[in-house]
């Protein structure tokens, strides 16, 4: 999840659509034939699910995944492969172009006054170098996102430090409110920004050395003066020696920028046996943050759709509509890869009947989030009994995570999309943070997201039944304003989430 939440201006009001489709006539029950190919895919997954492996290969042989890099190809590559491996057809990739970012090397950085202190440090997404042999001089605290609330600072910013926390922010809107942030330091003249303890405890509330990283800009692009994030504990100690007296720091790292990098979004099918043209999406994204090594966000979510497809394949009976499975880049950045993918496929968007996306770690699988859809509530009422007895039948209507993943290039769309809902008690733990490795992923509740995708999404597949009809542009407006998120709807509109 890269958990964008939002601020941002008005725009103008949108017409209601004329061409509102009308309601799918829905069988809350699966056929016999589905029914016998769900049961037998329960025991392949149990039997010979090879998900768990699949997360340990990109967790532990390929390593981080950062958009663009080295082992961000590696794994398509591998992705790409194993999807051959598998059978599937149309095994292909698709491009689109992202401004890459990645540390060169570790980050260095101390407190130097009132005395000397290590920070536990990591570069900032985005961030430029520091200059050779890093910079040094008085951290200064930012009371406020806006131009009025910084304004009355702007002098002592000039030539120093800022300091962004969560005294910093209103709320926990975090990615947009460093997105608005962020360029008013550069305007007023910083020397550079140290971020960290952003978020509300006990969310953000973990030891030093655990980061948090975010996309700091809507559209992937790089922030103009060097930034780097620190421990939690860190930023508490600097803001009460601040109350003291002059807190000085140092840090110094070497980050590298490549522009127009081609970034490979993985692709495969299981060909409709009647519908072909009719599209069901199972997704999750390839790429991840550089701290761990991205075993739960999103090494997971990939797993599970690897395995998903190797459970469907391993049927030799394809569902009625095609299943395509789609391995995004540049979600941390933003969504980028799911939106150039969903502006892309824009003429064939009214074929998908449903997306499934898993970007929600290794926590106990609940069910899905059908993001304000009480259709979808409805249409899901037929694949509960198949998984009322791992507990996976808990279908939740929440619009929190509204445009927390990939699911939310395709909702602004208007198309049925959902979002595999887990239990989030112990991921905010490892979310983004040096901790999301390996041993952290629980290979039961690994193979519990198999199960409940695989049978969500053979049921939706097979069914004679279309999942749910799509909205409008009108309809997809309202759906937002109806729950309170207006601001999301301005963000998605601006960042091409909505077209
Ligand atoms: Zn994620």
């Amino acid at each position: 999840m890269n958990l964008a939440r939002l601020i941002v201006a008005i725009i103008a009001v949108l017409p209601p659509s004329l061409n509102a489709q009308q309601p799918a006539h829905h069988s809350k029950q699966v056929s016999t034939q589905t029914s016998e190919s769900m049961q037998k895919m329960v025991g392949d997954i149990f039997v010979n699910g090879q998900a768990y492996e699949y997360d340990r290969h990109l967790a532990d042989e390929i390593g981080p995944r950062l958009t663009g890099s080295a082992n961000y190809m590696k794994a398509a590559q591998w992705a790409q492969r194993k999807m051959q491996a598998l059978g599937l057809a149309n095994v292909h990739t698709e491009i689109f172009s992202i401004s890459a970012w990645e540390p060169d090397g570790p980050a260095i950085g101390s407190i130097t006054m009132p005395f000397g202190h290590e920070l536990h440090i990591y570069s900032f997404p985005g961030s430029p170098s520091t200059p050779k042999g890093g910079i040094s001089t008085k951290v200064v605290h930012v009371p406020g996102i806006t131009r009025a609330e910084i304004e009355p600072v702007q002098d002592s910013l000039r030539g120093n430090f800022a300091l962004v926390d969560r005294q910093s922010l209103p709320a926990n809107l975090v990615d947009v409110d460093l997105m608005q942030v962020m360029p008013l330091l550069e305007e007023f003249g910083v020397k550079g920004i140290l971020v960290g303890d952003l978020l509300p405890a006990p969310i953000g509330h973990y030891e030093n050395g655990i980061e948090d990283p975010f996309t700091s800009t809507p559209d992937g692009s790089m922030l103009k003066v060097p930034t780097a994030q620190i421990g939690s504990e860190d930023v508490q100690l600097i803001h009460r020696l601040m109350e003291q007296g002059d807190v000085t720091v140092t840090f110094n790292f070497k980050t590298k920028i490549r522009q127009s990098v081609d970034v490979p979004q993985v692709v495969g099918e299981i060909p409709g046996s009647q519908y072909p043209d009719q599209i069901v999406l199972v997704g999750a994204h390839l790429d991840s943050w550089h701290p761990g090594t991205g075993a739960q966000d999103n090494g997971t979510g990939v797993a599970t759709v690897l395995d998903v497809a190797r459970a469907i394949e391993a049927q030799q009976r394809a569902p009625r509509r095609t299943v395509r499975f789609v391995l995004f880049g540049g979600e941390e950045q933003g969504t980028l890869g799911s939106i150039s993918y969903a502006q892309h496929h824009r003429d064939e968007l009214d074929k998908f009947d449903a997306v499934l996306i898993s970007d929600t770690g290794s926590g106990p699988v609940l069910g899905w989030s059908t993001m304000g859809r009480n259709d979808e509530q409805d249409s899901l009422q037929a694949v509960e009994p198949f998984l009322h007895n791992i507990g996976s039948d808990r279908m939740d209507n929440s619009t929190d995570e509204l445009i927390g993943s990939d699911h939310a290039s395709f909702v602004g769309s208007g198309v049925p999309a959902l979002l595999l809902s887990t239990d989030l008690t112990n991921y905010w733990s490892i979310h983004h943070k040096a901790s999301d490795t390996f041993e952290s992923v629980s290979r039961q509740n690994l193979m519990q997201a198999v199960v409940t995708t695989a049978l969500t999404a053979y049921a939706i597949a097979d069914s004679e039944d279309s999942f749910a009809r799509h909205f409008s542009p009108y309809e997809v407006r309202q759906m937002f304003q109806e729950n309170g998120h207006e601001a999301y709807y301005l963000f998605a509109k601006k960042v091409g989430m909505v077209p």
